[in-house]
């Protein structure tokens, strides 16, 4: 069903919430957007103005790095300056509570790990932009560090100490393949909740968007909480169509 109105949406949240014994949430773009980041793929977003730059452009061209970092830091601000929303901080009080043992997302702003949300339990489908990764031996690089040579060379894209691989941000890229334990992990976590949680996320990028239906055919409870309509609503046992903040704000526990 479709939620009236925000009242009855809150009260059938959490009565969903206490009748389930294990809650996995699903996160999207839409629960960072009233932390300041932005979401790339809606009408306006970066990604309109900006073609995002495909993982075999950046493995082929030294321009397309070089550029991949400028747009990257273009956005340090907003990234560096945000903080866990009401629905950031909902989940993280599922999460304490015992209720939610990890929280799968599509975003890349680590602003789960922020709300409390230990690193390990945070699945992350799309990757991590607050760092970065060489792409040949996997040694962990920091953004200043990275800011640091980008700047000295006067905007060149700086190679790996250790081995002299590509350096790239942990996010995962157009084209670049998904990365396979998050993604079993997700299924696994999928397969275990008996309520599935979908906040902010539009689900229609797969292969992430599968998961609602995988719950969905394991008998879990599905809620979809989410601005625009998704193509799942009409298989959801509670649909709000609400501010994400203002529906998972009655959840944060202190
Ligand atoms: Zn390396």
């Amino acid at each position: 069903m479709i939620a009236p109105d925000i009242e009855t949406a809150v009260a059938e949240l959490q009565a969903l919430v206490q009748a389930a014994a294990v809650v996995l949430p699903f996160t999207g773009a839409g629960i960072s957007t009233e932390c300041g980041i932005p979401d790339f793929r809606s009408p306006g977003g970066l990604w309109t103005r900006n073609r995002p730059i495909p993982f075999d452009e950046f493995l082929a061209s030294k321009a397309m790095r070089a550029e991949a970092w400028r747009r990257r830091f273009a956005m340090e601000q907003e990234f560096a300056a945000a903080k866990p929303g009401r629905g950031h901080l909902a989940l993280a009080s599922l999460y304490r509570a015992g209720k939610a043992p990890a929280v799968v997302t599509q975003n890349i702003d680590n602003l789960h790990q922020s709300s409390g949300i230990s690193a390990e339990h945070v699945i992350e489908l799309h990757g991590n932009t607050t760092y970065a990764l060489c792409l040949s031996c996997a040694k962990r690089y920091e953004l200043p560090w990275v800011k640091q040579q980008f700047t000295a060379t006067g905007g060149a894209a700086p190679d790996c100490t250790d081995c002299g691989g590509l350096i790239k941000s942990a996010t995962v890229s157009f084209g670049q393949a998904m990365p396979e334990a998050a993604m079993r992990r997700a299924e696994e976590l999928t397969l275990a909740c008996d309520l599935f949680l979908a906040v902010g996320s539009s689900l229609v990028v797969w292969p992430a968007a599968g998961f609602p239906l995988l719950a969905k055919r394991n008998s879990a409870r599905l809620v979809i909480i989410n601005r625009e309509a998704t193509e799942f609503d009409d298989i959801a046992d509670l649909v709000i169509h609400d501010d994400i903040g203002t529906a998972l704000a009655p959840l944060i526990m202190h």
